[in-house]
């Protein structure tokens, strides 16, 4: 059995001098790999913070792991920072076409700390990674031996090393000794089929705004200027400060605009509150739901989508079906 392994830095590879630690070094210090029979097949993409990361990067690591799993790989691995963890793995998880599972996982604790968590991590991500009942849910992210479905999943805390959570789904399984118990199926949208290329990607700019108590909102025109596309982080279920949605809806009628609720957890409603602001008034604006993506998660894919070419229409079906 083989896994293939993507290195892409992080504090996974931080030892406090330079160079970092290698893919080969990483799986080197992970007691018990070598007991599993799986091959481990690494390739340094990357060494860097996961701030340093782009789509483009993420989308070549989802490449070359196909081409990994088209050869006979039982599934990938790929290790990171966990800073932007969440993004890349849920942009991957839009385009992941196979049933070999493309596992995400890293460190909060560097290697060179007392509780060092990257060698329970990569050894909890093999397991999974070559794990039968894993197949067909797609791109995980495997931390703290929980298994997350990477559209649910979020960073939730800045050092601990239980960080990952998803808050409105649960784990999907754990990993317990040398299983993995997957305890929930979720149901798995079809991976798009946009590829943008480098070129679309740097010219389509999506940015976000978030909501916050007494803005004028000036901000919503700056930064809707020279974007294809905005995310707003509404409050709650969505709202936003009355005299900003008629700004919001300007914006709405010359770009997507995609209402995402910077809660950390539950959807944007519909058709709840009705007050200027509230989320009827903005969607009856022209605001499309995130559902439940969070705003980096929708930034995520809007940008994905309108870099791939997509209309208003599509962007508002398939918010509907990954929200
Ligand atoms: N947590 C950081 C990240 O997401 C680590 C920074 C580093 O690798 O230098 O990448």
């Amino acid at each position: 059995m083989r896994v293939a392994l993507f290195a892409l830095g992080g504090t996974i590879s931080v030892t406090g001098g330079t160079p970092r630690l290698t893919g080969e070094q990483i799986a080197a210090g992970v007691p018990g790999l070598d007991g599993l029979g799986v091959r481990i097949d690494v390739r340094d993409v990357a060494a860097l913070p996961s701030s340093g990361l782009t789509f483009t990067r993420v989308l070549e690591v989802v490449d070359a792991a196909s081409r990994a799993v088209a050869d006979g790989a039982a599934g990938a691995v790929v290790t990171q920072g966990t800073d932007t963890l969440e993004e890349t793995a849920f942009l991957a998880g839009l385009v992941w076409p196979h049933d070999e599972p493309l596992v995400f996982t890293g460190a909060m604790r560097n290697p060179t700390l007392a509780g060092a968590d990257g060698p329970a991590n990569v050894l909890a991500a093999v397991r999974v990674a070559v794990a039968t009942p894993a197949r067909g849910l797609g791109v995980l992210v495997v931390f703290n031996d929980q298994v997350h479905a990477a559209r649910r999943v979020r960073k939730t805390h800045s050092t601990s090393t239980a960080a990952f959570v998803s808050p409105d789904s649960g784990p999907l399984g754990h990993v317990v000794e040398d299983r993995v118990r997957i305890l929930a199926v979720p149901p798995r949208p079809g991976p798009l089929p946009h590829r943008p290329s480098p070129e679309r990607l740097a010219a389509t700019r999506v940015a976000v705004y978030t909501a916050v108590l007494d803005d004028d909102g000036t901000l919503v025109d700056d930064l809707a200027r020279d974007r294809q596309g905005l995310v707003v982080a509404g409050f709650g279920v969505g709202h936003v400060a009355g005299a900003l949605a008629p700004r919001l809806g300007a914006v709405a009628g010359r770009m997507p605009v995609v209402l995402a609720s910077r809660t950390g957890a539950g959807p944007v409603l519909r058709a709840t509150y009705r007050s200027p602001g509230s989320e009827t008034d903005l969607l009856g604006r022209g605001l499309l739901d995130a559902g439940m993506l969070d705003p980096w998660k929708a930034r995520v894919l809007l940008r994905l989508l309108l870099a791939g070419g997509a209309g208003r229409d599509e962007i508002a079906s398939v918010f509907a079906e990954w929200g």
